[in-house]
């Protein structure tokens, strides 16, 4: 199974960058607003320093409280700026979620339909969901909270620098050892992390799989070897648990230390500076409240890093999906008419083991041809190739003259229609289920379509059209959603209609009948049904017998039988064993 794509570093940084250029101005709102906050929050320490320094010159009670009263301003300010920040921050957050969003959904909607197929919905529904909500977290608040953090210890450390530069260079001394520690830290956590999810994962496995088996175990008397099993995957756990504890270990202890020893330094190089009177008491008070401050900043910084690791992977995958080519536009002008032929057409899944060797046909507009044939003989893929959603790998397979796979997607599939047995019912109502078939469909064109496929069921629904349908709401059993199915297929209205078991989950009867009442309204347009009831063919203009990827037999049902051949023998052998499903 092939994977999706994942994004390098280089595309990731230019989606983040496109990200803020498209609200630029917003970006520019939010980091004036929690620069000016911060700027505000510089004050508080100065104006102490500022008391210290007034106090130790002798100034009296009413210049502390005006400096108090400042200081309080300031407070206030600061948390006023903060605020409207943060409320700045999260729309812009919002904003760019709900952008990437629109983008996944529009990339993924333009997937090939093979690629989606190939890479398993699995793959696309972890992109679509954990990977979209990881990227949406880390946009709106561990991006901002970095930024702001960074932005906060850049000024912290440039007012300490202003107070005097000794200082400042004595204060960045813990800054060295806390980046090699984070380093050293963030380049074994992922894995090391990984390793331990992994370990609690197998002896959840190994330890429910001896539960449930308990009578299994008793019975084999196996009991010991289940337990060893198990001691195992404890000592797996205990030194992958040791492994990610030695890491915290280490890291927090280095950190911690490193947050005092600056305070200290600054104390003692500012109590020095001081005594040979290069600086104000005030400033050196100031520079320790500074550090002081920087803690909480540093801190969110060192815990947000690695999410932002997680956040970074997660926006490689997402960005992933809209590096598979799309669907390429078509090459070729408009086809002329419908008629439909296969030369020489082989296909492989895989290199080597191909599954049609060689397939000639010709459908002629307003045909309707029936492919029957044992399962494995290859009718799926020959539907794919006709539909277009796979190209041959020799041969081709046209439309009017022009190759399917030339044609403009949008155009083919306003021509070709594909049904199959597998039917999505979407959340919404009736008549949103049949409106992405035809958009302009009238309320009375949707009821005739629904009648067409003796969908009577209709009939009973409370809302009419509007009723909701799908999960959560009334669920259709699996004939009502092939009705439905049917229902937008004769909105549609395409000139070619290629139906894979489409009546398959219909009963006998209904399908007959509904089969009967389609041919009735799509008169003129060339009908192509893999059958495994024989009744189709019966009706069919001809048949085609699909034989381990050949076509073995080709002609009218009446032909066929004559000819006496395979199937003539599989009609016999139907027939009698479904007299009731045969009856006309
Ligand atoms: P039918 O519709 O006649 O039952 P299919 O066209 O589904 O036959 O399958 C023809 C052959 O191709 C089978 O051998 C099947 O195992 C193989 N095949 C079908 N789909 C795939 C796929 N997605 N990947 C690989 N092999 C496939």
């Amino acid at each position: 199974m092939s994977r999706l794509p994942v994004a390098d570093r280089r595309a990731v940084r230019r989606a983040l960058r496109e990200l803020i250029v498209r609200d630029r101005r917003a970006v520019l709102v939010v980091l004036a607003l929690h620069g000016a906050a911060a700027i505000a929050g510089l004050a508080p320490p100065w104006l102490l320093g500022t008391i210290i320094d007034r106090v130790t010159a002798g100034a009296g009670a009413a210049t502390v409280d005006r400096l108090a009263l400042a200081i309080c301003g300031c407070v206030l300010t600061q948390a006023l700026l903060s605020r409207y920040a943060q409320y700045a921050g999260h729309r812009f957050g919002e904003r760019a979620v709900a952008h990437l969003r629109e983008e996944f959904v529009r990339r993924t909607l333009g997937l090939p339909v093979s690629v989606v197929e190939r890479a398993g919905s699995g793959e696309l529904a972890v992109r679509s969901s954990i990977d979209v909500s990881t990227v949406g977290t880390t946009v709106r608040d561990v991006v901002p909270t970095i930024v702001i953090a960074s932005l906060q210890l850049t000024l912290l450390f440039g007012a300490i620098f202003l107070l005097h530069p000794l200082l400042g260079l004595v204060a960045l001394a813990a800054l060295p050892s806390i980046w090699a520690v984070t380093r050293w830290y963030l380049r074994r956590a992922s894995s090391a992390y990984l390793a331990e999810g992994a370990a609690a994962a197998e002896l959840t496995e190994t330890l429910t799989a001896t539960a449930e088996g308990a009578r299994t175990v008793e019975a084999l008397r196996i009991a010991d070897d289940r337990i060893r099993h198990g001691t195992a995957r404890i000592a797996r756990l205990w030194a992958t648990r040791r492994a990610t504890l030695a890491l915290r270990t280490v890291f927090f202890t280095v950190v911690e230390a490193s947050y005092p020893l600056p305070v200290a330094a600054v104390l003692l190089v500012g109590g020095y500076l001081f005594s040979r009177g290069m600086v104000s008491l005030g400033a050196v008070a100031a520079a320790a409240l500074y550090l002081q401050q920087a803690i909480e900043p540093l801190d969110r910084l060192l815990q947000w890093t690695e999410q932002a690791q997680r956040g970074l992977a997660s926006f490689a995958r997402v960005l992933g999906v809209g590096l598979v080519a799309s669907e390429p536009p078509g090459t070729a002008a408009t086809s002329r008419g419908d008629r439909l032929v296969v030369r020489g057409a082989r296909f492989a899944y895989a290199a080597g083991h191909d599954v049609l060797h060689g397939i000639d046909l010709d459908v002629r507009p307003g045909e309707r041809l029936a492919v029957v044939g044992p399962s494995g003989a290859g009718k799926s893929t020959l539907a794919r190739l006709l539909a277009g959603i796979d190209a041959p790998r020799q041969g081709v397979v046209s439309i009017g003259g022009c190759p399917v796979t030339d044609l403009d997607p949008a155009e083919r599939r306003r021509r070709i229609a594909l049904v199959t047995q597998e039917h999505h019912v979407f959340i919404g109502s009736v008549r949103d289920n049949l409106a992405f078939a035809a958009p302009d469909a009238s309320d009375d064109e949707m009821r005739s379509a629904l009648r067409t496929v003796g969908a009577d069921w209709y009939a009973e629904l409370p809302d009419g059209l509007d009723t909701p349908i799908g999960d959560g709401a009334r669920q259709l059993g699996a004939a009502e959603a092939q009705q439905l199915a049917l229902a937008r297929l004769v909105l549609a209205d395409p000139h070619t209609l290629i139906l894979d078991e489409a009546t398959a989950a219909l009963d006998p009867t209904t399908a007959r009948r509904t089969e009967r009442a389609l041919a009735a309204v799509l008169t003129g347009r060339t009908v192509i049904a893999i059958a495994h009831r024989l009744n189709t063919a019966h009706d069919a203009d001809r048949v085609a017998v699909l034989s381990d990827g050949r076509i073995t037999e080709i002609g009218s049902h009446h032909e066929l039988v004559r000819a006496d051949g395979a199937y003539a023998a599989l009609w016999r052998s139907w027939h009698a064993e479904a007299p009731g499903g045969a009856t006309r």
